[in-house]
């Protein structure tokens, strides 16, 4: 007879897992506490927009979700994002074509020629720990986890190199200035993108979600209180709409997020992986988007906003040019992400206060597009991405070391590197990888 897993968490990284286990042979029952499957990656359909609303561009660097995704039939699906950027300085929109990254730094006009040339200070660290960049797991860098970001680039670049160009890219990917996050991010984010390009799917994230969803045992509404090993197997205790539910199976793969993973497991994990988990920090992410009932000329697919400009701002997003998200023709909308000082505050407040804030950007930096808001929307999640403060790698590597890979139980998610769809789906294939192997 199978033997029975059950899967804890209906992400990318619980529907990856769950995905190669059935392969393996295993029954899986996939546990989910929403009223629907994907977790942080949700597309709304209407009027011909799609929306959206949590994860939405693969990185072509994002390996292991790409496989997948061309396993389940998705390449006729893909959406290339050619990386067309901007970034505004002084009143000026610059552009700049990640998509030929060392050409685009020699085009900008913003940047003088020592600041260029004094980026190629960065290029043998990059290369010294490029292949420890991974997406499963990065606590290969530990070592160097000892100093923020911001540290590292001003003992090597220029200051106007580090205010006009490195940090605006790490605040626009991560929320946060580059003094509140360790080099370890840092180096993530330009190995990750610097070098690649993005793809989305036509139809949003949920074709992803979808396709790796089919076939699978999922029962939505079943909000996991507490996860036992026994020695013959584990036992799954749920609180469903009908009351409280024990199930039992031989095996168990948590795939929610780390904060979720310790309330229902952190009583068998050891005091070191407690300690990773007690300090793991997720920011709200409560992204703003404004639609319009034209499509402007000129605009970037993102726009970054140096610090010097704005403390609060971290990007604009025209996501009918970024990646997969699309407006109707002739229509447009754009996406105000805020720094972490500004979603940790706007996350307490009233929606309206959120869309009243934001609306504050859009009069700044597009003045002639407000009276041409057609609607707004809000999207509110609790725990959006990690934040890889400094010491956060140096945990993670005793987390890691601490994994039980005979126990019954394993886990993955997007705690174990920079929260990605890419992570999400590297550690789904990890954790099924471990149970696999955890299986006598
Ligand atoms: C606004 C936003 C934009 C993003 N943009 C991008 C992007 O463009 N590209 C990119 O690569 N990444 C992006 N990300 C990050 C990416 O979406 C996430 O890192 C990834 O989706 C996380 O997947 P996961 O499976 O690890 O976790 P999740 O998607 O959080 O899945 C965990 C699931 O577990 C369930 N769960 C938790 N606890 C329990 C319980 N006790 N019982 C039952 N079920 C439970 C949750 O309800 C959830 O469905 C973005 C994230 C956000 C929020």
């Amino acid at each position: 007879m199978s033997k029975r897993v059950i899967v804890i968490g209906t992400g990318i990284c619980g529907l990856t897992a769950a995905y190669r286990l059935r392969q393996k042979g295993f029954d899986t029952a996939l546990l989910e506490r929403a009223e629907r499957f994907g977790g942080r990656t949700k597309s709304d359909y209407h009027d011909g927009w799609v929306d959206d609303l949590g994860g939405s561009l693969l990185a072509t660097t994002y390996v292991e979700a790409l496989r997948l995704a061309e396993e389940v039939g998705l390449k006729p699906m893909f959406e290339d994002f050619g990386g067309a950027m901007q970034i505004y300085i002084k009143g000026v929109f610059y552009d700049l074509d990640m998509g030929n990254p060392l050409k685009a730094v020699m085009n900008m006009p913003f940047l003088s020629w020592g600041s260029k040339l004094s980026l190629i200070r960065l290029v043998p660290t990059l290369l010294k720990y490029w292949s420890r960049v991974n997406l499963h797991n990065l606590s290969g860098l530990a070592e160097l986890d000892t100093e923020s970001a911001e540290s590292f680039c001003l003992k090597r670049v220029t200051p106007e190199a580090y205010d006009r160009l490195l940090n605006p890219l790490t605040r626009s990917m991560f929320g946060h200035d580059c003094n509140e996050i360790s080099v370890v991010e840092m180096l993530w984010m330009l190995k990750t993108y610097a070098t690649a390009g993005a793809v989305g799917f036509k139809g949003g994230m949920n074709t992803f979600t979808e396709a790796l969803a089919k076939g699978q045992n999922i029962l939505t509404g079943h909000d996991v209180q507490r996860v036992e090993q026994t020695a013959s197997g584990v036992v799954v205790s749920a609180r469903t709409p009908q009351g409280e539910v024990k199930l039992e199976a031989d095996y168990c793969a948590i795939a929610s997020d780390g904060k979720d993973m310790q309330r229902i497991y952190g009583h068998a994990l050891t005091a070191r992986q407690n300690h990773f988990l007690d300090k793991l920090d997720y920011n709200p992410l409560s992204m703003v988007f404004f639609k319009f009932d034209i499509k402007p000329e000129g605009v970037g697919a993102i726009v970054e906003i140096p610090r010097s400009e704005d403390p609060d701002l971290a990007a604009l997003a025209w996501y009918d040019l970024w990646g997969q998200t699309k407006a109707p023709p002739g229509k447009s909308a754009l996406i105000v992400l805020g720094m972490n000082s500004w979603q940790y505050p706007m996350y307490e407040k009233p929606v309206e206060e959120r869309i009243a804030s934001a609306r504050g950007y859009l009069q700044k930096y597009y003045p002639h597009l407000v009276e041409h808001v057609v609607s707004v929307g809000v999207t509110p999640w609790p725990r959006g991405t990690t934040v890889g403060r400094v010491g956060n790698y140096k945990r993670l590597k005793d987390f890691i070391a601490d994994i039980n890979t005979t126990g019954r139980v394993q886990y993955g998610g997007d705690y174990f590197a920079q929260s990605s769809i890419g992570t999400a789906a590297a550690t789904g294939e990890d954790l099924a990888r471990r149970m696999a192997a955890a299986i006598v």
